[in-house]
């Protein structure tokens, strides 16, 4: 996603930092390749023009231009402006106080993502602590009540189905279902057809009526481009909805479509689903991702997802870590870390520049290291794992065996593994003021100050 535009805006950025001055000359080219780039993502032409026409007269003041730092500047602008176009600020979901269950209500097109994403949505609630309820109200394709139902069973939500035949009774039986089962969310799925039709339109206006929900969001798939634009406008004249889901942003979509919706329809993207599975759904903060399709990365929302699968054992974990040192054992909990997080991509893509360093890493880091990884560890003892250092030459071979790789993979895994517990051993030795006592106090401080503590 964003992939290509990304390229091109960090080689425009590229070419002006290596200027040091610059001129209007500098900067109309800048804004040219600028216009290109988005126009090649796809991006909806109205848009197009506004931004750079914004960017541009912010660009061309003599603060700007001579200031030290002009390059800097320009990125700092087209920053700013990126930001505001997907919205400035994080979009809550808004949720009424007096009301139990609220209802949230989605709309879409067949194959948007909608019953996955309604899915995903009840789980996101579910972990913040509510106790939603699933409506099967898409009664027309015949298997999404089952898809409905196989997804609530994965994430502990209930479904409910009602007689699967009128989606209006279905919606309106549901509240009663979450009232009488004590739940405080009630999540409506409804039909979507391959393309915009009257019956369909008039049943989400039907159910939106019998329901009153407090927020409709409307599930769009990010691969649509900006024809997503039309139909999210007939949309929002139809049923009208308070914010947009948008879908599959892990693919290789363009970006046109999650970039023009908002300024084309006024209404902002409050979720982006990443993935297929539960917990691919993410809040949608405007700046975090116009940092990363600058190149600049996303440190702040891997920080909160370490955060969030960080719990007391693993505190207690690397507590006794730095008291006892570095197992293999510990490796695999952090191999399953790593996995929680949403794998090893997510993480690389999330660094600044870590998008780039994927792409041309083309397919070598993939979550298969991570399985391999693992493989290894799984074929190695108690005692070895406990002790890696006992690991010969005869034990390496039979962990390759016993796991189906390579002796020299094998051998890797144990250079990692010696390099981390170096790591812990520097770190053991300052927790304690071991050695020279002052200068371990430094160091601690010093890396603290350099965490921000
Ligand atoms: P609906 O017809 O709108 O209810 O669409 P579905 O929820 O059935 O989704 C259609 C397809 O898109 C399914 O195969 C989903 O697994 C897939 N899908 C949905 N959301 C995402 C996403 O964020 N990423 C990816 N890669 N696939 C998704």
């Amino acid at each position: 996603m964003f992939n290509s535009l990304s390229d091109r805006l960090q080689d425009t950025f590229g070419k002006l930092r290596g200027k040091g001055r610059l001129t209007e000359d500098d900067i109309n080219t800048a804004m040219r390749e600028i216009r290109m780039a988005l126009l090649e993502a796809d991006v909806n032409y109205r848009v197009v023009k506004k931004f750079v026409a914004e960017c541009k007269e912010k660009c061309m003041t003599a603060e700007v231009l001579e200031s030290l730092s002009p390059a800097q500047n320009v990125v700092r602008i087209v920053l700013d402006q990126l930001t505001e176009l997907l919205g400035t600020t994080e979009s809550k979901l808004v949720l009424a106080q007096n009301r139990t269950p609220n209802v949230i209500m989605l709309v879409g097109l067949q194959g948007s993502g909608k019953t996955t994403a309604a899915a995903k949505l009840a789980y996101l609630l579910k972990r913040q602590g509510h106790s939603p309820v699933l409506a099967a109200c898409d009664v027309h394709r015949p298997a999404a009540a089952d898809q409905l139902e196989t997804l609530g069973n994965e994430i502990g939500v209930k479904v409910y189905r009602g007689d699967g035949k009128d989606a209006v009774k279905v919606a309106r039986e549901s509240i009663q279902s979450a009232v009488d089962g004590l739940n405080d969310i009630v999540i409506v799925d409804t039909a979507g057809r391959l393309q915009i039709d009257e019956q369909m339109m008039q049943e989400a206006v039907d159910i939106k009526n019998a329901v009153k929900p407090d927020q409709v969001l409307m599930v769009v798939d990010a691969m649509t481009g900006q024809d997503i634009v039309n139909v999210v406008s007939e949309f929002a004249n139809r049923v009208d909805f308070d914010g947009v889901i948008m879908s599959k942003l892990d693919g290789d979509a363009r970006g046109g479509g999650a970039l023009s919706v908002r300024e084309v329809t006024g209404k902002p993207i409050k979720f982006v689903s990443m993935g297929e599975k539960p917990d691919s759904l993410e809040v949608f903060h405007p700046d975090r991702m116009a940092k990363r399709i600058l190149g600049m990365g996303d440190v702040v929302s891997i920080i909160e997802e370490a955060q969030r699968v960080t719990d007391q054992k693993d505190i207690d974990d690397a507590e006794r870590m730095l008291r006892e040192g570095f197992t293999m054992d510990d490796m695999l909990t952090q191999m399953q870390q790593i996995r929680k997080m949403g794998g090893l991509k997510k993480i690389l893509a999330s660094l600044p520049g870590g998008e780039r360093a994927l792409q041309q890493a083309g397919g070598a880091v993939s979550d298969e290291q991570i399985t391999r990884i693992e493989a290894m560890i799984h074929s190695m003892t108690k005692q070895e794992r406990a002790k890696p250092k006992t690991i010969n030459g005869q034990r390496r071979k039979r962990i390759a065996k016993g796991s189906g790789r390579s002796v020299q993979e094998v051998n890797q895994l144990l250079k990692q593994w010696s390099e981390m517990d170096k790591m812990m051993g520097k770190m053991r030795q300052l927790t304690n003021g071991g050695g020279n006592s002052r200068k371990a106090r430094r160091q601690m401080t010093n890396m603290m100050r350099n965490m921000g503590m």
